[in-house]
């Protein structure tokens, strides 16, 4: 038996930032799915494999080897990749190649595998709609574009990461349309999610609204 908590929403809702505090408050196993993807567009670059070269994909989804540690590190085929995928290139080729349908299943079922067995509080776009449609729990964490680009350019400051505002809020507009807008499993709420808009909330609100919410 486990237990899974859903946490889906757009780029810069905070998911990545409450599920790592609320998992580590309730000894949930935090599973960032977007990293998953993430590592799938870093391994077409590093093998300059295009979208439209279906075979190449089918090929290079049949050797991948993506590792997730306890303490959040990345591994792609043997190498930590932690860093590597959050990356201007991975960022603006990720949301395209997540289309994909072969893709979307490879990973699915590595999502799946990944979780069984554990308690675990999973973050991404369609975690609560396709992922785990049975989840115990489902959250749908929001917040307007503008506060979003606002904490994630801080973000890639704390990071050393130079990006500009117009820049990332661009980013963040153009990944939303995409995602919500592709036809298979689309960042979209699951109708019995609960909506939590974080705009105007406090990491410290957030979390505490959240871990209620599962502990209800
Ligand atoms: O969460 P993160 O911003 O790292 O996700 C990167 C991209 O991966 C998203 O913009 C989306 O296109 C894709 N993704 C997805 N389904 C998920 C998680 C991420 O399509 N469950």
């Amino acid at each position: 038996m486990s237990f899974v908590v859903a946490i889906d929403g757009p780029a810069g809702s905070g998911k990545g930032t409450i599920t790592k505090l609320v998992g580590e408050k309730l000894g949930l196993i935090n599973i960032d799915t977007g990293a998953t993807f993430r590592c799938v567009a870093l391994n077409m670059l590093q093998e300059k494999i295009k979208i439209e070269e279906t075979d190449k994909i089918k090929d290079m989804l049949n050797r991948i080897n993506i590792d997730m540690m306890e303490n959040g590190s990345i591994f792609l085929n043997g190498k930590d990749v932690t860093k590597r995928i959050r990356e201007n290139d991975v960022n603006d080729f990720v949301s395209p190649i997540s289309v994909v349908p072969i893709i979307r299943e490879k990973l699915l079922d590595i999502q799946r595998k990944i979780a069984e067995g554990k308690n675990v509080i999973m973050e991404g776009r369609d975690i609560g709609t396709v992922v785990f449609p049975n989840a115990n729990v489902k959250i749908y964490l929001d917040a307007s574009p503008e506060e979003r680009a606002k904490r994630r350019v801080k973000q890639n400051e704390e990071k050393g990461i130079d990006t500009s505002y117009e820049e990332v809020l661009k980013n963040i507009i153009d990944r939303d349309k995409r995602d919500s807008s592709r036809e298979v499993a689309p960042l979209k709420k699951a109708e019995d999610a609960i909506y939590v808009d974080t705009t105007k909330m406090t990491i410290e609100e957030v979390v505490g609204r959240i871990v209620d919410i599962i502990n209800k």
